[in-house]
């Protein structure tokens, strides 16, 4: 990197695969640039045996805890012991309103309007709750797109509401795989496949950022393909949200959901997130499952009068249940340090972190190991996978030991998450040197 590249701005603007030099002092150096470095003191970082912070770069599986979410639970248990069922409105954050604290944060993060996100249940459920409102089989129109090898609970949760609505899963469930002997999609492959599916394909549901290779997929060109045929199209963005910039709303994607306790660092099992697009959310027809909490706040608890379901119009409208409000509390201060430090940096970071572990890798990794995440920083978020060759799980075991925390994929994937609100350029030099020690 040379110093005419560099705005003391903004360090990581400029900054090309060829200015990384995978070594100690290029780490030490880079950290100490890093406009973005003291957001990792906001986080509890665990500890080895010896009690030095680990190198976690698994925050792609559970993102680690703020530290004043203690705080905001903490508030929430006091509310609840000191004001009891006034709490709703009284608490220092009301309860009944709640939702509407992260509305803001969510909408950021995703690229989208306020009234088109909403947090509630988790991922799962949600995908259900979407399926049943945007895949309309009609006629020979019934078909929906996945990948093959997607996350299993999303292969269950659209086989299963397929043939829960009467629909055909050899038929109507379509999956996409990559090519004989490569890892990734292309691109051209899956737009092919929509034309091809054409009138028969109801809708798309893939997973934004795979969560085994960690390949970024087009969003854009997939959306517009989609809605060539006819289509809605969704997206699965449980490794996406608070990883690459999205703009959902932009693209003109029609829903999408997400688990809020990887990279959005909420906390396990915590409150999901939900994208309907405006244009769907404000129209009060489409179909959905409904509860009282979708239902126009004004006349809410009028229900004994007024038994007719008035959606919120907006995304509000797919809310079931009164949230639970303890899961949801560390949302608010993970988002908050999402606002302080904004998606734009934290992708500028993430590129050039992300891009120094590659190039640490490549230098470090014996020949038979092999990345195969894209290697183009726009195809991909923070995850690198390695494939190791030999005896995969016996070199992955001994990164634990050397404080390097990652995620094992039978038979012989290792992914490493170097998050750029919490995880440091020596952090992944330290992990790159572990599996070459390995
Ligand atoms: C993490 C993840 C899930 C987990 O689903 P939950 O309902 O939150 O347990 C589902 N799908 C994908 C793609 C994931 O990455």
């Amino acid at each position: 990197m040379t110093e005419s590249t560099t705005s003391p701005s903004n360090p990581f603007d400029g900054v090309a695969a060829s200015d990384l030099e995978p070594t100690a002092e290029f780490a030490a150096r880079m950290d100490d640039l890093d406009p973005l470095a003291s957001f990792r003191d906001s986080f509890h970082l665990p500890t080895d045996a010896k009690g030095r912070p680990v190198a976690y770069f698994v925050g792609n599986s559970l993102g680690l805890q703020p530290r004043d979410a203690r705080g905001i639970v903490e508030e929430v248990m006091d509310d609840w012991a000191r004001l009891a069922v006034d709490g709703h409105f009284e608490a220092e954050r009301p309860w009944y309103p709640f939702h509407e604290q992260v509305r803001d944060g969510l909408a950021m993060v995703v690229g989208a309007k306020p009234c088109e996100v909403v947090a509630m249940n988790t991922l799962t459920v949600n995908l259900h709750l979407l399926l049943m409102s945007f895949h309309r089989p009609e006629g020979g129109r019934r078909r929906i797109l996945i990948e093959d090898g997607a996350f299993p609970s999303d292969t269950y949760a659209v086989t299963s509401h397929v043939a829960a609505r009467g629909g055909d899963p050899l038929s109507d469930v379509v999956r996409i795989a990559p090519r004989d002997g490569e890892d990734l999609l292309r691109t051209d492959d899956v737009l092919e496949r929509i034309r091809e599916l054409g009138g028969t394909l109801s809708t798309v549901m893939l997973g934004g950022v795979n969560f085994r290779t960690g390949q970024l997929l087009d969003l854009p060109a997939i959306t517009t393909a989609g809605h060539a045929v006819g289509a809605t199209v969704g997206f699965d963005l449980a490794h996406a949200a608070g990883n690459v910039p999205l703009r959902l709303h932009d693209d003109g994607v029609d829903y999408a959901a997400w688990c809020n306790y990887k990279y959005l660092n909420a906390g396990p099992g915590s409150v999901a997130g939900v994208f309907i697009n405006e244009r769907h959310a404000m129209n009060l027809e489409l179909p959905r499952f409904a509860g009282w909490w979708g239902n126009d706040p004004e006349t809410r608890f009028r229900m004994h009068l007024e038994d007719t379901f008035v959606p919120v119009p907006s995304a509000e409208a797919w809310q079931l249940s009164n949230p639970p409000i303890l899961s949801m509390a560390p949302l608010v201060s993970s988002l908050e340090r999402f606002a302080a430090a904004g998606m734009d940096r934290l992708r500028d970071k993430s590129r050039v972190l992300t891009g120094f572990l590659h190039e640490c890798l490549r230098e470090f990794l014996p020949d038979d190991a092999s990345i195969i995440t894209p290697t183009n920083a726009e195809e991909r978020g923070c995850q690198l996978t390695v494939r190791l060759a030999g005896d995969a799980r016996t070199r992955f075991e001994s990164l634990a030991r050397h404080g390097v925390i990652a995620d094992f994929r039978p038979p012989d994937l290792v992914r490493l998450a170097p998050v750029p609100l919490y995880n440091s350029f020596h952090d992944c030099f330290r992990a790159a040197s572990a599996l070459r020690d390995a």
